[in-house]
């Protein structure tokens, strides 16, 4: 599809600056340009006039050859060297008529040539022609960059494989190039409820919930699968069920464009126009919107995708590694953290402790109270022993009423404290459905380093036994495992 774009006004559009010492030249000029509905500014010699072109930019300068100062063709030369966003047109108006002096002129880089005395329609159409080249310019100028906004991406698309990544280069790409104040995508997911996946006033936006009850503009264009122009937000029979939230909005006008595939709005491009801004969105931008749409859409689809894979991978990881009634770790995952701990330490010379728990008792429990009750202990128990610990540390379901901590970067004497803290928790914790009978446990602790643990099922081996020396004391204690011989 090609870019056509209609011109609009910018705000430097009807901007001349006229640089002429003769006083009676200038004034003549300026109340004719007035007149037609120019804004004009005069400066009497050449060097004010090279500063009045670099702050003011104007659209057209009108420039005498013979002037105080550095002459215009100086002065012409000087201005083609500036970097200025838009090139101003230089008209010089000059009562040397040979051919010599026009052509150096315009060889220097001045646009036009008018010979004094000039008529006042010479002068309006001239200044008027000059616009509508530089028109000319500003569009092919913006469509070059409107099609190597495709371009990008397109190369985007293809090239980058996180979603979001794609989502934010399309939003601040599309903000730039349109000028727009605020421009987002919005991800539909129910029938009022949305996303911002991508705002470009802030990069950080990835997943802000909306209620689309409050965007009217957005469910009429997931109705209608077209794009949409509100000229006024503050003033649309459609906001005015949202009056009170868009009225501080008045003279900003917002495009909304469906990102739609066979028929499925995915989401919508939301952009908002800059305050005040001359005319609201035209149709070579909602032409230009309406094909980004397009390679949103793809990002999009692979953004719910990508969400919806990583998110059924996490499951299947969370329920893999934990154990269903305590959501602790489990055996398989406890042995495999500890290699990785244990080979950690034994690399950096850091000590490792491994505290083992088992319930006293709990058959009796389970006999009294019934199994659920017994369950229940054991969950309420679980989140005592996770809450008891470090973020760091790896709390894992043993066996049935057996638990165990693993310890990273604790000594002996650390753990033994730990596990202290841990015994007394539990034995003063009341358990729902006990009638304040308590619960016990007896522990086991173990560190490495020490001689006979060369392993991680050593320390383990060391911490059982220690564990068993608690329940032959009389259970509800805490003992460590025996120095090497
Ligand atoms: P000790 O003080 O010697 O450890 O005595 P105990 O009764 O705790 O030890 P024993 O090994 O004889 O019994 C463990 C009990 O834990 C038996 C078993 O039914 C119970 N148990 C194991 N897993 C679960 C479970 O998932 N839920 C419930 N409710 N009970 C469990
Ligand atoms: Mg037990
Ligand atoms: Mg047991």
């Amino acid at each position: 599809m090609p870019i056509k774009l209609e011109t609009r006004g910018t705000e430097n559009g009807n901007k001349v600056l006229i640089i002429d010492d003769n006083r009676t030249t200038s004034n003549m000029l300026e109340e004719t340009l007035r007149a037609n509905g120019y804004e004009t500014r005069h400066s009497p010699d050449g060097n004010d006039g090279l500063r009045q072109v670099e702050e003011w930019k104007p659209s057209v300068v009108l420039l005498d050859l013979v002037m105080p100062g550095p002459d215009g063709n100086k002065v012409c030369s000087k201005i083609r060297e500036m970097k200025l966003p838009n090139r101003p047109s230089v008209i010089i108006v000059s009562v040397k008529d040979d051919k010599e002096s026009i052509v150096k002129a315009l060889l220097l880089g001045a646009d036009d040539f008018i010979v004094k005395p000039f008529e006042e329609g010479e002068i309006v159409a001239r200044v008027r022609a000059q616009l509508r080249i530089s028109d000319f310019y500003r569009e092919i100028e913006e469509d070059k960059r409107a099609l190597e906004t495709i371009l990008d991406v397109s190369n985007a698309v293809s090239a980058t494989l996180d979603p979001s990544e794609i989502l934010n280069i399309i939003v601040t790409r599309v903000a730039s190039i349109t000028h727009a104040l605020r421009c987002s995508i919005v991800l539909i997911t129910k029938e009022d409820e949305g996303y911002v996946l991508a705002s470009h006033e802030d990069p950080a936006v990835r997943e802000l919930k909306i209620d689309l009850s409050k965007y009217p503009e957005i469910k009429k264009v997931i109705a209608t699968k077209a794009p949409l122009v509100i000229d006024d937000m503050a003033d649309h029979p459609l906001m005015a069920i949202v009056k009170e939230q868009t009225k501080t909005l008045k003279g900003v006008s917002a495009l909304i464009v469906p990102i739609v595939f066979n028929d499925e709005v995915l989401g919508t491009l939301f952009l908002r126009s800059r305050k005040k801004a001359k005319g609201s969105f035209s149709t070579k931008e909602i032409d230009f919107c309406r094909i980004i749409a397009n390679s949103a859409y793809h990002a999009l689809k692979n953004a719910r995708l990508f969400e919806k894979v990583s998110k059924e991978k996490d499951y299947l990881r969370e329920i893999s590694i934990k154990d269903h009634l305590t959501a602790t770790y489990n055996h398989n995952f406890f042995y495999s953290r500890l290699e990785e701990e244990f080979e950690r330490s034994v690399r950096y010379d850091t000590p490792l402790s491994l505290v083992m728990m088992d319930i006293d008792n709990f058959k009796h429990i389970n006999d009294t109270y019934g199994h659920r009750t017994g369950d229940l202990v054991l969950k309420e128990l679980a989140e005592i022993i996770k809450k008891g610990v470090r973020k760091t540390d790896i709390v894992a379901r043993y066996g049935g009423e057996e638990f165990a901590a693993i310890l990273p970067h604790t000594s002996l004497k650390g753990a033994t404290e730990d596990a202290e803290r841990l015994r007394h928790m539990i034995e003063s914790h009341s358990y729902a459905g006990l009638f304040n009978e308590k619960i016990t446990v007896s522990v086991g602790v173990a560190t490495y380093p020490r001689k006979d643990a060369v392993n991680s099922g050593d320390l383990v081996n060391l911490a059982d036994d220690a564990l068993y020396k608690a329940k032959w004391s009389g259970k509800n204690c805490v003992k460590v495992a025996e120095p090497p011989n």
